[in-house]
């Protein structure tokens, strides 16, 4: 049976759009650019073919393949449209291309950093770690004052406390998040073991220090804590995401999708720019079916991610892991409830000061 979940009409909304299908690296989750023959490399439609879609109060966040492969366009959207926020999400490679204009105009800044340097080198390729670290002090000391969130692709290879406290040790990103990439990457080895002897552990522990930081006065900015923290206190859609209900995604010949990875999947096919109209997105909602809408833990995982509820790519064994590492998060949030607020007291911080994101700047919540 499958339920429908969405919001009330004429809220703002998020529009991620592809500035091409093409990548100037090739990291082992995902391979590099799309298939030009699915995801052109270059922009199949006009700016104006969107004015009926985009309204000033909305988010735009732009995506691709590498969207500063596309600088122009980002310019050209700019220039055009006069959303509430811009986000990107990049490898950071070309961040020092970015000019003034268009640094003013981003509000949150999403760069691939997997942790340690030679763990994200592993995956992205050599180099990488250094270049992107180098972009980011760039642009801070450029005068960049937004948000900038270190999104990590967590592997097997990967130990989930090094790697966080690692980058919050930088003073570089303002927040740290992170996807399990049980899909992309190459096959598993131990994926149980890793989650109980690796995971799970490095999670709790990581909790503890930032109660610990709170309870100084000190925000860290772990976006899954403090993500789930405020889906707890404030609700949110379901998928966290808002694929299908609040974000939408066009990709550059003009197909307008519900998740940005479904590029070729007909369930979250939803038109063609110039068919669809602002009205029918506001309606769409997502279809959530079992085991989800019969979790005790639905209200705050939301189906975590409307692309894996609908692949199901890992099999029952997969759905299992991922939905155990998603219930150990949750729990450790939910049942410490007392203990963060406390916390927060000792240091002298308000929960608005602790809860993240302000808005949908296309962090996934979780993990
Ligand atoms: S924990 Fe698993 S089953 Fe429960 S809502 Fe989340 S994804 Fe669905
Ligand atoms: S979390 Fe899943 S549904 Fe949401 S944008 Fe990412 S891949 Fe798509």
């Amino acid at each position: 049976m499958l339920f429908m979940y969405g919001l009330p009409k004429n809220k703002s909304m998020l529009f991620i759009i592809y500035t091409t299908g093409r990548c100037n690296l090739k990291c082992r989750y995902c391979g590099g650019s799309f298939n030009p023959e699915i995801v052109p490399w270059k922009i199949k439609y006009s700016l104006s073919d969107l004015e009926h879609l985009i309204k000033d109060k909305d988010i735009v966040g732009f995506y691709g393949g590498e969207p500063l492969l596309n600088l122009e366009l980002i310019k050209d959207f700019m220039d055009t449209f006069t959303a509430s926020r811009y986000v990107i999400q990049t490898n950071g490679l070309l961040l020092h291309k970015l000019d003034r204009r268009i640094l003013e105009n981003l509000d949150t800044i999403l760069v691939s950093v997997d942790g340690v340097e030679d763990l994200t080198d592993r995956f992205r390729g050599r180099g990488v770690y250094k270049k992107v670290l180098e972009n980011v002090k760039k642009i801070r000391g450029e005068g960049f004052c937004g948000d900038i969130v270190a999104r990590m692709t967590v592997t097997e290879e990967s130990n989930i406390h090094r790697d966080v406290r690692h980058l919050l040790s930088l003073s570089l990103f303002d927040h740290i998040h992170w996807q399990i990439s049980f899909v992309w990457a190459d096959p598993w080895k131990n994926l149980w073991r890793w989650i109980k002897e690796n995971y799970e552990p490095g999670l709790s522990r990581l909790f503890d220090d930032w109660l610990r930081k709170l309870g100084i006065g000190i925000v860290e900015g772990i976006a899954p804590f403090q993500g789930v923290l405020k889906r707890i206190i404030e609700g949110g859609p379901a998928p966290p995401c808002g694929s299908g209900s609040e974000s939408f995604t066009i990709l550059t010949d003009g197909r307008v999708t519900s998740c940005p990875i479904a590029v070729s999947e007909k369930w979250a096919h939803v038109g063609f720019i110039k068919e669809v109209s602002r009205e029918r997105l506001e309606e769409l909602k997502p279809q959530i079916s079992e085991p989800c809408i019969s979790c005790s833990y639905f209200g705050i995982c939301g189906a975590r991610c409307l692309y894996t509820h609908v692949e199901r790519l890992w099999g029952e064994e997969g759905m299992k892991a991922v939905c155990e590492c998603s219930k150990h998060l949750i729990d450790l949030v939910s049942e410490n409830i007392e203990h963060i607020k406390d916390s927060a007291s000792d240091g002298n911080l308000t929960l608005e000061d602790i809860l993240y994101p302000d808005y949908n700047n296309t962090v996934e919540i979780i993990p």
